[in-house]
């Protein structure tokens, strides 16, 4: 009843700024691309990770780079923070926006501009989806290499801002390693040209600045990448083993060959099994302790065949218990469905799913793996493994039904140990998910407050008022403690039936 009563308090001395804002951004979209109901606006109330949740004021959905720029250049002129989105399969929280933001998702934007066979790039929207650039580049015997698990939903322009990975990225490098150029609005709306699809620019490298951002510097509202080649020849080879630490040691064996495979991917029995009990099956061997996914591709077949011989050779000295090498595409496309799947197939073993992301010296994955085993039974929680190996890249997962009393609590508690264990042996706190919300707290266990305030400098320049994303990435030092900007640590709040009774917006601003 005093709940009612309160949203309609805010409803009544509200309204007017409110309808402005929302009737401006509607002349800009368009009326259906503007959501303002609760239901509406709670849809995008998380990203891929159940354990943070904020409700945007408004969601707004341009359908034009000259939209995009356009609400960017209102939200400028009102002072507003606005967060961009992407598909929202980010795992670290990053596109949430809090009551008081607008939320900009760019899926509309989802247009390849140009393939340019020639030159081997290709111009796209940011809203495009990952996987339909490989599609679309395979009639010319090219691809978009970065291939993040999610690929056939995330989006370039959310890869980008994360800086995604992906299992084939140990050879070919992170999506950093294929931007070209880009085009950004900037927070006040203002629109600058980074890099160049011609070749390298003279000056600072700020394409590689803005790539893994996370949408703290603005909007990537064009992009241009890199494609590749097709391989010619591949070879898949799965390899299982019976214990987990012999399988870390015959990770760094594949690499100190000096054969760098295309991929270089572990799973360990957890996940094996939610795998073979999923529509995923791929004919993992269920009893293994772990297994590692292998894969060795070039131009030329006889090559890519003597690289593969020499790794079955390495994984078999180092303790495999057997090697498949995949017989055609068919059995490899198999054994890759599963790998990739794997998140998915998680979901069978409970509710909800915390997906870690940490990155290690590879010569240390033996004992971290056994230290996360032994975090994971003292806290009596399942942890299934599933990674890129190959660069040390971890991902724990905790398996977990939130709906437990104290069981969330324990989940970040054992969240915590595992980030302590990667930094200690020398890693970092996140490989291709960025730090978003949930990883702020770590960052003043990885960097003193000179370096914090280094980064929010750099920030500043781009954003000086911290509108973009606001709350993420760097903490600020505030009480002798570091936190979020804004509210990194704040629970969801305004949840009201609709935006017109929570959403505030200076009047004075909207009337110029
Ligand atoms: C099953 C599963 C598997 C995954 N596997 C991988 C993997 O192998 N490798 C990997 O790297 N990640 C992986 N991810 C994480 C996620 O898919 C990536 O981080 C991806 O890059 C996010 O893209 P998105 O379009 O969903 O972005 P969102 O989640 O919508 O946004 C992510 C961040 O990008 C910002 N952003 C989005 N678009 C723009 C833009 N145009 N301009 C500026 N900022 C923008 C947002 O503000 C936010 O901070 C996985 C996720 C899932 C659910």
């Amino acid at each position: 009843m005093r709940l009612a009563f309160a949203f309609s308090v805010y409803y009544y001395l509200m309204p007017r700024d409110v309808a402005s804002l929302v009737d401006t951004l509607a002349e800009i979209v368009g009326p259906r691309h503007v959501r303002t109901a609760l239901p509406e606006r709670v849809t995008y109330a998380k990203d891929g990770l159940p354990t943070h949740r904020r409700v945007p004021g408004v969601v707004v959905l341009p359908g034009s780079r000259d939209e995009v720029i356009a609400v960017v250049r209102l939200l400028g002129a009102l002072g507003m923070p606005f967060v961009p989105r992407g598909a929202g399969t980010g795992l670290s929280g990053g596109a949430l926006a809090d009551g008081d933001a607008v939320l900009i998702v760019l899926t509309r934007l989802n247009r390849i501009l140009k393939i340019d066979a020639r030159n081997r790039l290709a111009v796209v929207e940011p809203g495009v989806v990952n996987v339909r650039l490989s599609v679309a580049a395979a009639p010319h015997g090219l691809q978009y290499t970065p291939d993040p698990s999610s690929q056939t939903a995330c989006t370039i322009g959310g890869n980008v801002a994360e800086n995604a990975g992906g299992p084939h990225c140990l050879k070919y490098g992170v999506t950093a390693t294929h931007v070209l150029a880009l085009e950004v609005a900037l927070a006040d709306g203002r629109v600058v040209e980074l890099g160049s699809p011609g070749g390298e620019p003279w000056g600072p490298d700020l394409v590689g600045l803005f790539v893994g951002s996370e949408g703290n510097f603005g909007v990537a509202t064009r992009i241009a990448v890199r494609l590749l080649p097709v391989a010619r020849a591949v070879r898949t080879l799965l390899a299982d083993f019976t214990s987990l630490r012999t399988a870390g040691e015959a990770v760094s064996a594949v690499i100190a060959s000096g054969i760098v495979p295309a991929a270089l991917e572990m799973m360990d029995q957890s996940c094996i099994q939610a795998v073979e009990d999923s529509v995923y099956a791929a004919g993992y061997p269920r009893d293994a302790a772990a297994v590692l996914l292998a894969e060795l591709d070039g131009a030329h077949e006889a090559a890519v065949a003597a690289d593969a011989e020499t790794i079955e050779a390495v994984l078999r000295a180092h303790g495999a218990r057997s090697v498949l090498v995949a017989a055609d595409a068919q059995q490899r496309e198999k054994l890759w469905l599963g790998r990739k799947k794997a998140f998915g197939a998680m979901g069978r073993l409970s509710r909800d799913l915390v997906v870690q992301d940490a990155v290690v010296p590879r010569s240390t994955l033996p004992d971290v793996l056994e230290t996360i085993a032994r975090i994971a039974a003292e806290y009596g929680l399942t942890v299934s493994n599933v990674f890129h190996a190959g660069d040390g890249n971890l991902h724990p997962n905790i398996s977990f039904d939130g709906r437990t009393p104290g069981l969330r609590e324990r989940v970040e508690a054992a969240s915590a140990e595992i980030m302590a264990t990667c930094i200690a042996a020398g890693g970092t706190i996140t490989g291709e998910h960025g730090i978003g919300l949930d990883k702020l707290r770590y960052m003043p266990l990885l960097f003193d407050g000179d370096s914090l305030a280094a980064m929010r400098a750099v920030r500043h320049v781009w954003d000086p008022e911290e509108r973009v994303n606001p709350g993420k990435v760097v903490p600020v030092h505030a009480c002798r403690e570091w936190a979020g900007t804004r509210n990194a640590e704040r629970g969801t709040r305004n949840e009201s039936p609709d935006v017109r009774s929570d959403f505030r917006v200076p009047t004075s601003a909207l009337e110029t």
